[in-house]
């Protein structure tokens, strides 16, 4: 049997790296984690627990305090047949979603205490390989041996049209200039925090998937994941 891998998959706010990351793992028979997902958890709790004020200021010594209480997992929906995030055994995969945690999220995951709790439970979840993961700090610090790395990108005009066209279909309100703005509001703090920035690793490959579509994009993912696959597997038979 061939062992099994660890795929890491990075980029810019809303580029459709879950969409691809989800697609491999069903397609492969791996486990997908979302870890954008978990700091979205964080962030919800910060709200539901008044640690984010109003002005959006954090209180950080209440947070790194409460920190332990937040435990999230990942389970499979039937319905959709794709996973679902549940907050200390909450299903909160549409309550993550909202502009208002999309808004509060960056500079919740800029918080050196949320990286290291996070960074230590989705490297529990890799142990074993047979993961594909997406994120910003993937191949980078949560798995720098990754064997196989992608880092997507896009326009952010495309990107934030993906965003606002998913959030109209989930019936929430949305404004087109408004989400431009938080993604690159997000992307501006994501790639300049001094934990674990987002950043391109030097041994990734770099997929723009401005103007490809779904089905061209897995299928792209598909084959590197085959070419790796390959190349690994002859190296060890050598
Ligand atoms: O992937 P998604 O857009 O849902 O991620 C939400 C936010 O979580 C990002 O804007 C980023 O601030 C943070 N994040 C992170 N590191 C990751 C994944 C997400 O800092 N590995």
């Amino acid at each position: 049997m061939k062992k099994k891998i660890t795929i890491a998959i990075d980029g810019h706010s809303s580029c459709g790296k879950s969409t691809m990351a989800k697609d491999l793992a069903r397609a492969i028979g791996y486990i997908y984690v979302d870890s954008g997902a978990m700091y979205r958890c964080c962030t919800l709790f910060a709200l539901q627990h008044g640690i984010i004020a109003d002005d959006g200021s954090i209180d950080e010594a209440e947070f790194e305090r409460r920190m332990p209480e937040i435990q999230v997992s990942f389970r499979l929906n039937e319905e959709t047949g794709r996973p679902d995030t549940y907050l200390n055994g909450v299903c909160v995969e549409s309550e993550i979603r909202t502009m208002e945690v999309s808004s509060h999220v960056s500079p919740v995951a800029a918080l050196p205490f949320v990286r290291a709790a996070m960074t230590a439970q989705q490297q529990a979840m890799g142990r074993e390989g047979g993961i594909v993961m997406d994120g910003r700090d993937i191949g980078t610090a949560v798995f720098p041996d990754a064997e196989l790395k992608i880092f997507v990108t896009a326009s952010d005009e495309i990107r934030a049209q993906r965003r606002y066209d998913e959030l109209i279909a989930k019936g929430e309100e949305a404004d087109f200039d408004e989400v431009l703005a938080n993604l690159r509001e997000r992307d501006r703090i994501d790639s300049t925090r001094e934990v674990a920035p987002l950043r391109q690793a030097d041994d990734a490959i770099v997929l723009d998937n401005s103007h490809i579509t779904i089905p061209e994009q897995n299928q792209w993912l598909l084959d590197r994941f085959e070419e790796k696959t390959q190349a690994l597997s002859s190296t060890t038979s050598k």
